[in-house]
């Protein structure tokens, strides 16, 4: 399993699509600076022009109510339509330029199959897409990507991260909006279900 960090100069992208937990942008900054990246670059976007998301439109609520084990039933409404489809034209639009191997995407698909764009058959079909549609695709020397975490467990997310050094403190998952994590939405339930497992303390701040 291939990890950015590890063996490659990492060119950091963060796409800033007007989702109303933007204090994951903040994280993202001080991450790519932790791990020296060689550029860190910001796509302003504002997906909430589209809206259709609990992530992006005021007038939808996102659902901070559900058990653990009602994660993933169905679609929930913190998708965000195209979301991953968006975020890898713009870095296939980066990799060309900076003239990169390869897309790292953190995307997840084991404890919660309810992102129809976080399933294998979607960056396998990307891939394709990538190679046809690309100057570097059709000179024979196609972007790979890559998803390390998307096979993954939250649990075994975790650990991998603590074998990496990675600075938790700084990380940011939750989905509502705020200064700190609410403990109640889908993405806070499964970030504490992972470090529960793994049997260590988050240490990142929760309202309660
Ligand atoms: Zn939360």
């Amino acid at each position: 399993m291939a990890i950015a960090s590890q063996d490659y100069e990492v060119h950091a992208l963060t796409i800033d699509y007007g989702s109303k937990h933007s204090r994951e942008l903040e994280s993202a900054s001080k991450l790519a600076e932790h791990f020296k990246a060689a550029s860190h670059r910001t796509i302003k976007i504002d997906l909430g022009i589209i809206g259709g998301s609990s992530l992006t439109d005021e007038k939808i609520i996102l659902d901070t109510g559900k058990k653990l084990e009602e994660i993933g039933k169905e679609i929930p409404s913190s998708y965000v339509p195209a979301r991953n489809m968006t975020f890898l034209s713009l870095a296939m639009g980066l990799v060309e330029v900076v003239g990169a191997e390869k897309i790292f995407i953190g995307a997840n698909a084991v404890d919660y199959s309810g992102y129809p764009d976080c399933r294998p058959e979607f960056f396998e079909a990307f891939q394709k897409t990538a190679e046809l549609g690309t100057k570097a695709g059709v000179e024979g020397k196609p972007v790979i990507i890559e998803s390390p975490l998307l096979r993954l467990t939250k649990a075994q997310i975790i650990s991998k991260g603590m074998e990496l050094k990675v600075p938790y403190e700084l990380t940011w998952t939750c989905y509502s909006g705020g200064d700190k994590a609410c403990g109640k939405c889908e993405a806070c339930l499964l970030r504490l279900e992972g470090f529960r497992e793994v049997g260590i303390n988050d240490p990142i701040r929760y309202k309660d």
